[in-house]
């Protein structure tokens, strides 16, 4: 059976209106899935109730927030959406994007880099802005050559435009899921280039905030990556969780869907949600 977890539309950073994902999700054989925008639910709640009975569409987001001095990603799935504890969750994520992309235009523009606000703003429009929108607006001034370089001289981890310090913290965060009824799942866990030590750390943090799942597959990923993740999830009492992360159709990206099979015997969150 395949299934996606994490999905991006036009909602936030992805390039499909949620209508033309969930129809490539059919067309690919997705049988269950989630939309799961940055700090967003307004893809979802685009299309939550057309979806017909081809595919089954599960409440998703994925929620930023940070934990010490790193930007972590937290996946919920299959809460209330019209809790008010997660609207006002999403509220505030809203505003910290705003005021954070207006320190990011701040900080760029230290660097040379001037009317990033005004440019980022375009390109995002009704999307739910972020790097990415930065990162294409200096791509189309000529910057930089592409989005990675703009990532990896401007925007990225550890870089000035990275500016954690809008967002809430992992325990806010999994505790909004968890009260609006969802499952709260640590996102992509070896992105954060954390060391061993540090990853266990923060599964430590994450399981006493109340988060229930690891993602084991994000993406395209090797089987080695999987395999350290499922123990990982394994060792802290993790279920798993797994999607495509799909944002466009990319070379190097996944295509949608992820088939069940990647659990074997391991507890998994479709097990909660199907
Ligand atoms: P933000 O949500 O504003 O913090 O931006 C993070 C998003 O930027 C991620 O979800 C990715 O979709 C995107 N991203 C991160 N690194 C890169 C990269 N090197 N090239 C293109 N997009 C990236
Ligand atoms: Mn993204
Ligand atoms: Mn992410
Ligand atoms: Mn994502």
């Amino acid at each position: 059976m395949l299934i996606d977890f994490h999905t991006h539309s036009s909602a936030s950073d992805g390039d499909l209106a949620p209508r033309v994902l969930l129809e490539r999700a059919i067309a690919a054989g997705v049988t269950a899935m989630a939309i799961t925008d940055h700090d967003s639910i307004a893809g979802y709640q685009a299309v939550q109730s057309s979806t017909g009975s081809s595919i089954q569409l599960i409440s998703g987001v994925e929620m930023s927030c940070v934990w010490g001095a790193t930007t972590i990603h937290v996946v919920g799935l299959g809460f209330d959406p019209q809790s008010p504890v997660m609207d006002s969750a999403l509220d505030a994520l809203h505003n910290a994007r705003r005021e954070r992309s207006v320190t990011i235009a701040e900080r760029l523009a230290s660097r040379q880099v001037v009317g990033a606000l005004e440019g980022a703003r375009a390109v995002a429009g009704e999307s739910q802005i972020g790097r990415p929108h930065f990162a294409r607006w200096m791509v189309s001034e000529g910057y930089v050559p592409d989005m990675n370089t703009a990532f990896k001289k401007y925007l990225g981890q550890g870089k000035l435009g990275d500016v954690k310090t809008f967002w809430p913290s992992l325990n806010e965060v999994v505790g909004a899921i968890s009260d609006a009824g969802g499952l709260a799942i640590l996102a992509h866990p070896l992105k954060y280039s954390f060391t061993r030590m540090k990853l266990g750390g923060l599964c430590n943090a994450f399981k006493d905030a109340g988060g229930v799942a690891l993602e084991v597959l994000n993406g395209r990923q090797t089987p080695a990556d999987t395999s350290q993740l499922k123990q990982l999830a394994s060792h802290w009492g993790l279920q798993i969780s797994a999607g495509s992360d799909f944002h466009r159709e990319w070379q190097y990206g996944a295509e949608l869907g992820v088939d069940t099979a990647i659990a074997g015997t391991m507890p998994a969150v479709w097990e909660h949600l199907l």
